[in-house]
Parts: structure tokens; sequence; C-alpha cells
């Protein structure tokens, strides 16, 4: 039997996003709208709206949806803004940013993991304002900076300095610090040249690698 993806995405947007707390109507609207379907490995799409993060190979995850959600809605987008992803992934959590941005430029160290994540947006139709680059995106992507908001999918022992100096003001943060196996989600708020910091939730994202990373 083929599953009713869009019901599958409707209960997880009710159970996992709206009662944990994930309010901003634009981020449940992008999260009803991304097929997360067809951003999991063929043989795994059983399991694409299950509240947790899901192998994509090489070692990497999709985040859970409840993360890419809350991270989303912590950028605080209203649609003008030019976003950076640092860990493209699958090329999930750029095509929901994509939906609440007017750019997004994506960064990828693993080339193969690049390739797959331009491949998913082309076949889900959501390249037009999505740009995947490979490289090592805990120097950030300067050629595209400043950016209003920031999303890193991948755990930092500390806060990259270029990610902040990337950063426009006002602009926001989104980042896990921490040890390996336990982090916090921290926002980082740039306005009128002061920067404000708190946590969002606890978290384990896999590690952020590169020069300013676990290396
Ligand atoms: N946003 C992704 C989640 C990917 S998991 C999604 O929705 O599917 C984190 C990703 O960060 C992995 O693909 C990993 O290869 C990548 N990554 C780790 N360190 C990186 C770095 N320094 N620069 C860019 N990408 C990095």
């Amino acid at each position: 039997m083929i599953p009713d993806w869009a019901a599958e995405r409707r209960r997880m947007v009710e159970v996992q996003l709206r009662r944990r707390g994930i309010h901003d109507g634009r981020v449940l609207a992008a999260m009803q709208e991304i097929p997360r379907e067809d951003f999991v490995p063929m043989e795994l799409r059983v399991l694409a709206y299950r509240d947790a993060p899901i192998t994509i190979g090489y070692g990497q995850t999709i985040s859970q949806p409840y993360m890419t959600a809350l991270m989303a809605q912590e950028l605080e987008l209203s649609g003008k803004e030019t976003v950076l992803e640092v860990g493209a992934g699958s090329g999930y959590a750029a095509a929901v940013l994509g939906c609440l941005a007017a750019r997004v430029v994506s960064v990828e160290i693993l080339p193969p993991l690049a390739r797959l994540a331009r491949a998913n947006l082309r076949r889900a139709r959501r390249e037009h304002n999505i740009h995947v680059v490979e490289g090592d995106g805990s120097w950030g992507y300067a050629e595209e900076s400043p950016y209003d908001g920031i999303s890193v999918a991948a755990g930092a022992p500390d806060i990259p300095a270029a990610l902040l100096e990337q950063l426009r003001d006002p602009g926001i943060l989104v980042i896990p610090v921490g040890a390996l196996a336990d982090q916090e989600l921290r926002v980082i708020a740039r306005r009128d040249g002061n920067i404000s910091s708190r946590v969002a939730a606890a978290c384990r994202f896999v590690p952020l690698r590169g020069g300013e990373g676990w290396r």
C-alpha cells in the first residue's frame, strides 16, 4: 500500500511540532509543504515521518523534524532574508528554509552529500532559491555574506568566529554547542551592535567537522 504522505505530514505537524510549541505559522506551513520522504534514502522512506533523525549515509543524519522546525522558528524569518546553512546533508532543512527566506546558501563538507542535497532539491523542485556549496562551512561562506540568519546543523565545540563575522546586524545564528554527545542549541542574536545569547533546547547533533569544528 502506498502511504498517504500528506496525511503523515499533517500528523507530524500536529503531534511533533504544534503540540510541542512550534507556533510560527509560516514554519508549520513549510513543514507541511516539504515532502520529507523525498529526502530520506528510498529504503527508509516508510520512516520519513518518525519523531527521530534518520541515517542518510556517510555517518550523517537528516535531523529530527522537531529540530529542523525549532531552528527555523528561532531564525524569525519573514521571507526577505538570505540564510546560510552549514551542513546541507540531505537538503531537507535547506528546502524548509527555502520556503521561509528569499535565498539559502547551504555548505556541505562531504562531496557525495553535497551532490545528494542538490539532486534531492532538484527532484523536489526546490532548487530555485537554494545554492548548495561544497566546502568547510565552519569558515562560513564569505562570498555571499552577510547573512540575516545562519543555521548550523552539526554540533560545534565552540561558536566559529567566522560565522559571527558573517552575521548581519540585525541577524540570528542558531548553533548546537557543547560536547560530542550532548549539546545545547544556542540562539545568538546581533542587534544594534550588541550580541545576546540564550539556550533554546538540549540536543545531540552529528559533529561539526573542519577547521573550526572537531577536525
Ligand atoms: N540539514 C541536514 C542535516 C545534515 S547532518 C538535513 O536536513 O538533512 C549535518 C551535516 O553537516 C552532515 O551532512 C555533515 O557532513 C555536515 N558537516 C559537518 N561538518 C561540516 C562543515 N564543517 N561544513 C559543512 N558541512 C559540515
